[in-house]
């Protein structure tokens, strides 16, 4: 169902009319392409305080822009308040983006680089988590399509941990995260990470990444940026799905494995499917059953819990006791924003995706250290899919202009984000839950 309200405000008299009813003014957003991979313009690199990270420079020369520390059109800017630790030091970070802010070019993106808050020193932790206020604040009303990310990284940790991250964040991949708080870890899972540089244009080759509900929607969207990325590709879906599954596989050059993955045999299925063992495996197949409890038969509430949740239990179980997932390796769960914030009618959908956020915050560093595999989520707001499209018309309007950028995400934009999480370098990103939903004002 295609967003008409966002074709009318990029047109002359459309935008007149809607800005003179004071509506909404969704940016249209630039998305990865092969010809544009990269923001157009410089990175502005600046700092607040006394880093307490070493690296940064380094690690932002890799992004793919030019790092300077003065320019009039930034597309991107990154300011290392790793050193804030006092109320007082807060002043440095208005300081820096004050006289900056107004000259980020549309589409733009702002990084703040802090670190993780101290259990021991409450001014430090008060003036980190200040942080988090900021960019929440500065996302909601920065506008023109940008976005605004705080990446928390280890006292004492190298910047190079957060290579993957800033990649990711600094580059059109990540048209629809905003508002997000990322925390890296300093536990290194796993073998070194190859080199992402050999070929950064395929750093999932040698991979096999298996999808679960690939046949179409988000799951259809992953296997093909996973495809893209150099992997090869599984694509599982009902059997009921088999033929939208094989056009999809067919298209991407996959492999359809039509499979129901609440089937008591679908781990075992799954480990047949790749004897080689699996590098990535996402568990992206979903389904709502919605009604208010009061009027929630057992079986709706039981279907929904069993194929969000239990069968992503169940086979993560299996899997990684078959050690059928590599060293290296990386799960990627489906949350929701419903999981965060719940939604009328959804206690069945947003108690199986508040399960997700459960399951990767208690099992990633357990899998890290156990398996050297990563355990991390997406948790999509609105996007534009079958699933949404169904959704009657007020509360799809709603959906889709309720967040800092005035529109839904496409399925392209939550299969970056997983195809971030499955990057070899993706090492220090472990137990996180990102949301892809421009952020939404539900929820966090
Ligand atoms: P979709 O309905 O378009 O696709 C889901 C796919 O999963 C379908 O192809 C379906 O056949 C498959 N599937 C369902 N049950 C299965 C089973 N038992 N075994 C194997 N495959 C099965 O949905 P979508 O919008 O692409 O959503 C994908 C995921 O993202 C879901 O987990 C969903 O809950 C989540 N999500 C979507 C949105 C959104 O706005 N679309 C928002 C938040 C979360």
């Amino acid at each position: 169902m295609a967003d008409r309200y966002l074709h009318l405000t990029g047109t002359a008299p459309g935008r007149f009319l809607t800005r003179r009813l004071g509506l909404p003014q969704p940016a249209p957003l630039r998305r990865w392409t092969l010809e544009t991979p990269h923001l157009d313009g410089p990175l502005l690199h600046l700092t607040a305080g006394t880093p307490t990270v070493t690296g940064v420079a380094e690690t932002l020369s890799r992004a793919g822009l030019p790092v300077v520390s003065r320019t009039d059109r930034p597309a991107a800017i990154v300011l290392d308040a790793t050193g804030v630790a006092t109320a007082a030091g807060l002043g440095d970070v208005h300081a820096a983006l004050h006289p900056v802010v107004r000259s980020l070019a549309p589409g733009g993106r702002i990084v703040v680089l802090g670190t993780v808050p101290s259990p021991d020193d409450h001014h430090q932790a008060a003036a980190q988590q200040a942080l988090e206020g900021f960019v929440r604040s500065l996302g909601k009303e920065i506008g023109r399509g940008s976005t605004v990310q705080l990446v928390r990284i280890p006292g004492g940790a190298s910047a190079h941990a957060a290579g993957s991250t800033l990649r990711f964040l600094l580059s059109p991949r990540s048209a629809y995260v905003s508002g997000q708080v990322i925390e890296l870890t300093s536990a290194a899972p796993g073998p070194a990470a190859p080199d992402p540089v050999a070929d950064p244009a395929a750093p999932l080759t040698g991979r096999t990444a298996l999808v679960t509900g690939a046949a179409r929607g988000i799951g259809a969207a992953v296997a093909s940026v996973l495809a893209r990325d150099g992997a090869r590709v599984i694509a599982l879906d009902v059997p009921g799905a088999r033929e939208e599954l094989e056009r999809t596989a067919d298209r991407l050059g996959a492999t359809a494995l039509p499979l129901d993955i609440t089937a008591p045999d679908a781990a075992d299925r799954i480990a047949a499917a790749a004897p080689a063992g699996l590098g990535v495996l996402v568990h992206n197949a979903g389904i709502t059953r919605d009604r208010r409890l009061a009027n929630m038969p057992a079986d709706r509430w039981a279907s929904v819990i069993e194929v969000n949740l239990d069968s992503v239990l169940r086979t993560t179980d299996v899997l990684l006791k078959a050690g059928a997932i590599t060293r290296g390796g990386r799960i990627v769960a489906t949350a929701s924003i419903a999981g965060v914030a719940g939604n009328t009618g959804q206690t069945n959908y947003a108690a199986s995706k508040a399960g997700i956020i459960g399951l990767v915050r208690s099992l990633g560093p357990r899998a890290a250290a156990d398996h050297g595999v990563t355990v991390n989520a997406v948790a999509p707001g609105f996007i534009e899919t079958k699933m949404t499209a169904a959704v009657p018309l007020f509360i799809r309007e709603a959906g889709r202009r309720m967040n800092s950028l005035s529109q839904g995400g496409l399925p392209v934009d939550v299969a970056e984000a997983v195809a971030w999480f499955a990057q070899p370098d993706s090492t220090a990103v472990n137990g996180q839950v990102l949301r892809v939903c421009g952020q939404s004002l539900l929820g966090a």
